[in-house]
């Protein structure tokens, strides 16, 4: 009978996984970037893959710290997230209401990599892995980061353009530009997709990097 796996079997499982996920996304976020129509979000998802790039070589590192062969294993998890992300590409939405929504696809991919990286930091640092740790933590700090620009984005301008064009006016009744001064009505429907997913709901991290 084999042996039981331990808390290392799962850490190396676990560091397959987020490195095949890292590939998928090196290929997912040019697509992302072509589809945005703001060149601040082109330009975003653009220097995170150059991250991503990046943070694959670190988790080479990683491996090679822990005298591990690099390999890779299947993330069905991000393989899922990317999914989604594409059938929303596919949408005819306007251009800002497609921007809010790659934001809301992009940030659901980082959300997804925070809590990876989370647990990978906590078991490494646990079993003593300090170099893995450090590099897994510098990894994490990438991925706030980018979700942090990525809310900042929704945030700064984008949620609010394509919120105009859902509704002609906003609902505590302040004007937007080009838009003349109307009582305020209730909205008969929902916008699809822009406003809410985008950035609503997301955690923020104190202690902000920028
Ligand atoms: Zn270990
Ligand atoms: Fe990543
Ligand atoms: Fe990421």
């Amino acid at each position: 009978m084999a042996e039981a796996g331990t808390l290392h079997d799962a850490f190396i499982d676990e560091l397959r996984d987020a490195y095949d996920a890292e590939k998928q996304l090196l290929k997912a976020l040019p697509k992302l970037a072509k589809a945005a129509s703001s060149p601040n979000l082109r330009q975003a998802f653009l220097t995170h893959r150059d991250e991503t790039q990046g943070q694959i070589s670190k988790l080479e590192e990683v491996f090679a710290s822990l005298d591990e062969k690099v390999r890779g294993k299947h993330c069905d998890g991000i393989a899922g997230i990317i999914e989604e992300g594409k059938s929303v590409m596919e949408e005819d939405f306007d251009e800002a209401a497609m921007d809010a929504c790659l934001i809301a696809s992009g940030q659901r991919a980082e959300h997804y990599e925070m809590a990876a990286y989370g647990t990978l930091v906590a078991w490494a640092k646990a079993m003593g892995h300090d170099d893995a740790a450090d590099l897994l933590q510098q990894i994490l700090d990438q991925e706030e980061a980018a979700d942090e620009k990525l809310s900042a984005l929704a945030e700064g301008g984008i949620n609010q353009e394509a919120a105009s064009t859902a509704h002609p006016q906003s609902e505590d009744g302040e004007q937007y530009e080009d838009t003349p001064a109307r009582p305020v009505r209730t909205p008969l429907k929902k916008a699809a997709g822009a406003g809410r997913g985008a950035s609503a709901g997301v955690a923020r991290k104190s202690g902000g990097r920028r």
